[in-house]
């Protein structure tokens, strides 16, 4: 189990891996990010995080490195850390410059990726289901930094986690928006299940589009799950039958408990467990 680092185009121990004082990544947070989890040894769904980083970056003005130099430090950051599964993390910064907010004042884009051990959720998490606090740290408005811009300036959800964990020491934070209805997880997207129909709130909520989700709902849609994005109430989520989360390290996720009261029977209920199996098959055949 090792840790490597691509950064200034090769392949490095993380001790040997330094950035600028004056990167704007680490002053502002300006930067952009990708977490992209491997299964079954292959990185899953590597093209679709990709294109959602490009987006990222051109909705920020971030000139982003063509993507076969990407997808090029990937494989050789995969390949030198020798994990059975790994998680990578691939960010963008704008470089380093002066003292100087102005984005037009640097254009010297730098290419970073980390590779970790997947750290994937414990067999006992996928069988017993996790907590989650909702937080009253609300999500960033669209019309702040949109949430469906993946930027590396997390403090919103950093602070969120930290409430979750400090109140009820639960697992993941749920952030609600500024309309009040259910947003997102601090690193995860929520669905509900009520009357055996899976619902999770659309992206004009204000959430990051994730890709896990996105594979879930095509799930649902090709089994004839019942789905409907719809804003949810916090409510709503307390009284659901089934909760789950998804993000690309942990895939589907279920949730037992919200405030330390159980959702439903306070197991993971049959939809979710339907959909956890789905998608174990999805990643067994693999998704490039
Ligand atoms: N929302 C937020 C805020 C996240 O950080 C993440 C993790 N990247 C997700 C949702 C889940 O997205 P994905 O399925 O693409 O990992």
């Amino acid at each position: 189990m090792s840790i490597r680092v691509h950064i200034d185009g090769a392949v490095c121990l993380p001790e040997e891996a330094k950035v600028s004082i004056f990167d704007r990544g680490f002053l502002y947070g300006d930067s952009v990010y990708e977490t992209i989890g491997t299964a079954y040894g292959r990185l899953f769904a590597a093209r679709d995080h990709l294109v959602r980083l490009e987006r990222s970056a051109e909705r920020i003005g971030l000139r982003a490195p063509p993507r076969a130099t990407i997808e090029r430090a990937i494989a050789d950051t995969v390949a030198a850390a020798a994990n059975p599964e790994s998680r990578v993390r691939v960010i963008l910064t704008r470089g380093a410059g002066k003292l100087d907010l102005d984005p037009a004042s640097v254009d010297d884009t730098q290419l970073i990726v980390i590779v970790f051990p997947l750290g994937a959720p414990t067999a006992e998490m996928f069988e017993k289901g996790v907590s989650v606090a909702i937080v009253s740290i609300t999500r960033n408005s669209p019309l702040a930094i949109d949430p469906a811009v993946k930027s590396g300036n997390y403090l919103n959800n950093v602070l969120a986690l930290g409430e979750a964990r400090r109140r009820c020491r639960a697992y993941e934070a749920i952030l609600c928006a500024g309309d009040g209805s259910v947003a997102e997880g601090s690193t995860s997207n929520v669905f509900l299940v009520s009357g055996g129909e899976v619902r999770t709130p659309p992206p004009a909520v204000g959430i990051l589009d994730g890709i896990t989700r996105a594979k879930a709902i095509e799930l649902c849609r090709a089994n004839q799950i019942p789905f409907s994005e719809r804003r949810i109430s916090p409510a709503e989520l307390r009284g659901a039958e089934e909760v789950f989360i998804t993000s690309a390290t942990r895939g589907v996720l279920p949730v037992t408990s919200i405030d330390e009261k159980p959702v439903g029977a306070g197991v993971p209920g049959p939809v979710t467990r339907r959909l956890m199996a789905l998608y174990d098959e999805l990643a067994r055949r693999g998704v490039d």
